[in-house]
């Protein structure tokens, strides 16, 4: 049995593709269950379960959000989540009230390191009224007075420039990083069980990497389960992750983190663990709407 529980659609600001095509795409890759786990956002939750009713697949509900935990930032997926749950909603929308209201910090950081950015721009680039990181650079990266400035030298406005940039100015700690409101680790779990949802810690090889003391500590904070079969871990990375998973008995998952065409790798149903239905059974079990 194939399943996939990390995908983006549209809903997802770097995400494209409608769940009705995401759906009927798993149904031709044979997938069972998949999971629709946009950033910040539960808006296509309800489309994707109303499309999927009568078909041979299962949809669960499901996010992926930004957290800090003691100063590095996390991705937690959180499922079987209740998405008309006041208090999920609310700390949905406050994310979104801190990056609309971080505009200005930002675009002033960006000049106080002799950027030229026009906010016309950044806003030109936003997807809906809300500029994201991507909306930013670009409007850095047009300017040309600032093609010889140290941080955009030899960078062009194409999807490379962009990821560069990100990574080397915008980053955590970095010059250019202006931070918004993002909930702590062990405030968002709290919020997901509280909306009867079950947390899973995401792609662990990416931001935790050996370090698993962090896992640890979202064990006592209320995870359940492990993302410890993903597009770019190394086989290594998740049999890791799958033996940890094992001796503290959380479950396990994959997840593709199926963006469309900006993530191209990430194809869906293209990682699966050796044991689906552990990740099926442990996610239908602790979730109190399944
Ligand atoms: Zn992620
Ligand atoms: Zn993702």
């Amino acid at each position: 049995m194939k399943v996939d529980l990390h995908i983006h659609s549209n809903a997802s600001s770097d995400g494209e593709v409608s769940v009705s095509d995401i759906i009927d795409m798993s149904i031709k890759e044979d997938l069972k269950y998949i999971a629709i786990a946009d950033h910040e956002s539960i808006d296509n939750v309800q489309n994707a379960l109303d499309y999927a009713k009568d078909k041979d697949i299962a949809v669960i509900p499901a996010a992926e959000i930004f957290v800090s935990h003691k100063g590095k930032l996390l991705h937690m997926l959180g499922y079987g989540i209740d998405i008309k749950d006041a208090a999920l909603n609310e700390e949905i929308a406050k994310i979104w009230k801190g990056r609309k209201e971080g505009v200005k910090k930002q675009i002033d950081l960006i000049r106080s390191k002799g950027l030229k950015i026009e906010e016309k721009e950044v806003f030109d680039y936003a997807t809906g009224d809300i500029p994201l990181l991507s909306a930013y650079i670009h409007a850095i990266l047009i300017e040309e007075e600032n093609r010889d400035h140290r941080l955009v030298h030899g960078l062009t406005n194409d999807i490379d420039s962009i990821i560069t940039l990100s990574r080397e100015a915008f980053g955590v700690g970095k010059e250019l990083y202006a931070p918004t409101y993002m909930p702590s680790s062990e405030h968002l779990i709290k919020v997901i069980i509280n909306a009867g949802g079950v947390p899973v810690i995401a792609h662990p090889g990416v931001d935790i990497k050996e370090e698993t003391h962090i896992l640890d500590e979202l064990k006592v904070y209320g995870i359940k389960g492990v993302e410890a079969y993903y597009t770019s871990h190394t086989k290594k990375q998740s049999e890791m992750y799958r033996k940890y998973a094992i001796d503290n008995g959380l479950f396990y998952t994959c997840g593709s983190d199926f963006h469309g065409s900006f993530k191209p790798k990430n194809k869906l149903g293209c990682v699966q663990t050796d044991n689906n239905m552990q990740a099926i059974e442990g996610i239908y079990k602790y979730s109190r709407n399944l």
